[in-house]
């Protein structure tokens, strides 16, 4: 996890996102990574998980014979003293049990992953960009990238908290990418670029849901999605180049990074592009 942390062996650096956040699946907002001790239980678990689906298995009978016990009925067969492979199976499911996720409750409870979480943002991620733009998009979405309302409200001193493009008002993540000056000549080229009436957003959220308002087939949305997530990428690293390298900001380079990265990304990924190139 370094690379998103951001710090190495000698140095720490500020954890933006809580690990707790980023172990969160996908489509519940996190990143989907999983800590190996908890990776490890679940490929134990499965096991008992698999008994209990196909009984019938040759490796499940093994188990019922080495196993079941008369008079004593439990959820999944274990003979006390009997060592090996299953009791070490067993014994990782009643760890599980112990902090409080019971096999048995998974096993009867119907699959209810279509109730999302209302007050958790989900990023739908863009397989024609790099996973990087996507780990920043998500940030941004979050309210996580180290902008400079949220440098101070970690208290981090810091000379100014002025956006760096327009020096107008204070830079939060909202005002960078939807509210600044800067921001709205980009967006307004992205939509003439793409074909698309102005854009009207407030919020990096509704920048990341734009494609889904957009009438047309799923190519074209998911081409116009990796514009919007290349351009919220061009924007943090221009304004990174002002902060740490002290650069004049330039608008027009800005555009040309967002056309040329763009292009570049979705002609490597996207299989019809690549199909119509070759042919
Ligand atoms: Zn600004």
């Amino acid at each position: 996890m370094n690379f998103l942390w951001g710090g190495t062996e000698g140095a720490r650096k500020i954890h933006c996102v809580s690990k707790e956040v980023v172990c969160r699946r996908k489509d519940e907002g996190g990143l989907g990574l999983t800590p190996l001790k908890v990776v490890n239980t679940c490929f134990l678990a499965k096991w008992g998980w698999n008994y209990k689906k196909n009984p019938n298995k040759f490796w499940g009978k093994v188990v019922s014979s080495l196993h079941s016990s008369w008079g004593r009925e439990t959820f999944l067969p274990i003979k006390n003293g009997r060592r090996g492979v299953w009791s070490n199976i067993i014994k990782a499911i009643k760890g599980m049990e112990e902090s409080g996720v019971r096999l048995e409750d998974l096993i009867m409870v119907e699959d209810n992953r279509s109730e999302r979480r209302m007050d958790v943002k989900v990023l739908d991620w863009c397989k024609l960009v790099p996973l990087k733009v996507n780990v920043m998009a998500w940030k941004a979405n979050l309210g996580r990238l180290a902008t400079k309302d949220a440098l101070m409200r970690r208290r981090i001193g810091i000379s100014s908290s002025e956006c760096v493009f327009c020096r107008e008002v204070d830079e939060s993540v909202e005002h960078l990418f939807t509210g600044c000056k800067v921001a709205m000549v980009v967006w307004q080229a992205v939509a003439r670029w793409c074909g698309l009436p102005k854009f009207f957003v407030f919020s990096v959220q509704d920048l990341v849901e734009a494609h889904f308002q957009i009438k047309s087939n799923i190519t074209r949305r998911k081409r116009v999605q990796a514009m919007i997530y290349t351009a919220l990428w061009c924007i943090w690293k221009e304004r990174n180049e002002v902060v740490f390298n002290n650069k004049v900001v330039a608008i027009p380079n800005i555009l040309c990074n967002v056309k040329c990265l763009c292009n570049f990304w979705v002609s490597c990924r996207d299989k019809e592009v690549i199909r119509m190139g070759a042919g």
